[in-house]
Parts: structure tokens; C-alpha cells; sequence
């Protein structure tokens, strides 16, 4: 219920969508995560341009989200208002000379059927990344077959001074294993650069990515995928199995019995199961191998 007066209220007249207290566990790919104080999804700049001066207005924190699917949001939540881009943020466009225009809002997996059905090779490895175009860009999602990064000629930011859309060209994109310089900003839009192919090839290359994955992952399941980054020439996967760890459970989360770099939400986890699981997991592969993994989720809120 919005309190008269404050912050609430005046989200709630401007933007009558918005919920507030809204569990996050609806949210995030995990079925985990405390409330938001807010919870909004916006459709277009007008609507963003708004809501960022009401927002800087009340000093108001703001998260954004995508597909929260690597996300651990912990029991208490997000203070502050957790926006989502959907409507326009969720077009995508083919351009002259190979390239495509994809809003932040898109998933993935459209945009990479898309492209591989036009005949542009490049984003295939992502077709099974759950997320949308800004969690990709942010992470730089991808396999050991190919990331967003390399395919990405610029990315259209919100810009928090100018209160406006802003153009960031390739030169000033950094993109390294799941990073890059776009986190803490705010994501709008890319167009990636793409490499025309035989259009048989590629969704022949598209197939058997998604097989592999349906192969070897436990997609069915609640899950972010990977927990860890792989440690440099070691698959945390193979650590973790050596370590004894498949299908260890603690609370209502458990080491996934099929890729032991997942961890499932099996039985109603909270984020203080999953934190538990993964503090066990690393005292262990640091016990056993001296290894020191680092995390690849983001985990974010309030404990
Ligand atoms: C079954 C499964 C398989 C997976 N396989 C892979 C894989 O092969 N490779 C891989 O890299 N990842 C994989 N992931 C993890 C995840 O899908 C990726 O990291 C994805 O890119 C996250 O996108 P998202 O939209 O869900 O982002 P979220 O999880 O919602 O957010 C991730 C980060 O991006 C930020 N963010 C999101 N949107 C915006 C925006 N518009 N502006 C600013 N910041 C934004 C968030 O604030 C947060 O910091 C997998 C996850 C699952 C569940």
C-alpha cells in the first residue's frame, strides 16, 4: 500500500503500475529474494526520464534488473525502488551492414534466434543465457565459445548528469570474464556488430549449443547458472565434484547433482541457505586444493 505523502505516493500517481513490497523471489530466476520497497517496469525514456528526476528527487536508491537470472537477492530485500525495462526497451531491429539495434529490455535468447534466422553469425553460444541484452552487457554473459563483448559497436547508457540518453562507442567499452565497465550504469540499448553466414550453419551451430546445455545443465530447476568463475585453466564444476560436493544440500539448497557449479533452489532455499551452501563449498575447495573461488552471481540486498 502506498503511504500518502512520501515517495510511495508519488510514484503511485505517476506510475500507477508500480508495487511496493513486492517480493523479489518473483523476480529472479532463483525464486529467491526478499521485498523491493518498489517495484516498477518501465516501457520508454519518457517514462525513465521521469522517473529518475522523481527519484533523485527523493533521494530514492535505484536497482535495475533484467531477468534477475544471476542474481542472489538476500531475505530482507532491496531498499528503494528495483526497475525493470520492458516496452520499447524490448525491441530489437536489424541495421544496414550486419549489424542489429537490441534494447536492454530484450532476452537473449530472442535476439540470438533472431540474428542466427537473419543470417548473422556471432550470438550463438547465447542462446541459452536466460537473461536480457543489459544483464548480458553488464556480466558479459557467454561460454569458453563466445561472449556479448566482442560483438558489441556500442551501448546506448542513461546518462544520470545529462538526464538523457547517451551513446557509448566501442572505444570506451571494457569487457572482461563476466564484467565490463557498464556495471553501476545504467543500460539502454545496444547494436552489436555481426559477422553475415550461412544462415543452415548457423542455426545447426544454435541446435547443438542448446542440446549441450540441455545435456549437461539443470535448466528445469531454480537456478543462476554458474556460481563461480572458473579459476584460470580449472572448471570450478570438476573442483567442486573432486571436492565431494555434487548434490550437497543445506537447507532448501543443494549443489545440483548434474553441474556442480549450479546450485538449485530445491525446496523453498532462503538467500541465508544459499549463502551457507556457498561459504561450505569454498571453505572445502580451499581446504582441499587451496584454491580461493571467486563469486560469478551478484549478490545483492539486505541480509
Ligand atoms: C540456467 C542458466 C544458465 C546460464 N548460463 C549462462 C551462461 O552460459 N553464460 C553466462 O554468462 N551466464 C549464464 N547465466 C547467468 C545469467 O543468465 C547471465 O549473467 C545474464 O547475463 C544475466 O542477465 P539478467 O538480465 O538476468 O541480469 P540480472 O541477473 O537481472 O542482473 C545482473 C546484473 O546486471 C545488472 N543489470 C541488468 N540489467 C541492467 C540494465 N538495464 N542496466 C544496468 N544494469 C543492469 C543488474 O543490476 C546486475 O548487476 C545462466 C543463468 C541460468 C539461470
Amino acid at each position: 500500500m502506498a503511504a500518502r505523502g512520501g515517495w510511495r505516493e508519488k510514484i503511485s500517481v505517476r506510475f500507477p503500475g508500480a508495487k511496493f513490497d513486492e517480493p523479489l523471489s518473483r523476480h529472479t530466476t532463483f525464486h529467491i529474494g526478499g521485498p523491493a520497497d518498489c517495484y516498477l517496469e518501465i516501457g520508454n525514456c519518457a517514462d525513465l526520464q521521469d522517473f529518475a528526476a522523481l527519484a533523485a528527487g527523493q533521494k530514492l536508491p535505484v536497482f535495475f534488473l533484467g531477468q534477475g537470472s544471476n542474481l542472489l537477492v538476500l531475505d530482507r530485500g532491496i531498499r528503494g525502488a528495483v526497475v525493470r525495462l520492458r516496452g520499447r526497451f524490448e525491441d530489437m531491429e536489424l541495421l544496414a551492414g550486419a549489424k542489429v539495434r537490441a534494447g536492454a529490455g530484450l532476452r537473449v535468447p530472442k535476439l540470438a534466434s533472431f540474428c542466427a534466422q537473419k543470417g548473422l553469425a556471432g550470438l550463438e553460444p547465447l542462446i541459452g543465457v536466460p537473461g536480457t541484452v543489459g544483464g548480458a552487457l553488464v556480466m558479459n554473459a557467454g561460454t569458453p565459445d563466445g561472449e556479448i563483448g566482442p560483438w558489441t559497436a556500442e551501448v546506448e547508457i542513461w546518462d544520470e548528469k545529462g538526464r538523457a540518453p547517451r551513446v557509448l562507442p566501442r572505444a570506451e567499452l571494457r569487457f572482461g570474464y563476466r564484467s565490463s565497465n557498464l556495471s553501476g550504469r545504467i543500460v539502454l540499448g545496444c547494436v552489436l556488430q555481426l559477422k553475415p553466414g550461412d544462415k543452415v550453419d548457423i542455426m545447426k551451430r544454435v541446435q547443438g549449443y542448446q542440446r549441450r546445455r540441455f545435456q549437461t545443465q539443470p535448466i528445469h530447476t531454480y537456478n543462476v547458472g554458474s556460481v563461480f568463475k572458473n579459476p584460470p585453466g580449472r572448471f570450478v564444476a570438476r573442483i567442486v565434484e573432486e571436492a565431494g560436493l555434487k548434490g550437497r544440500a543445506l537447507g532448501g539448497a543443494r549443489v545440483s547433482p548434474k553441474h556442480a557449479n549450479f546450485i538449485e533452489n530445491f525446496s523453498g532455499a532462503t538467500a541465508k541457505d544459499v549463502l551457507e551452501l556457498i561459504e561450505l563449498i569454498r571453505g572445502e575447495v580451499r581446504r582441499i586444493f587451496a584454491i580461493e573461488l571467486e563469486l560469478e552471481v551478484k549478490v545483492v540486498g539486505e541480509a
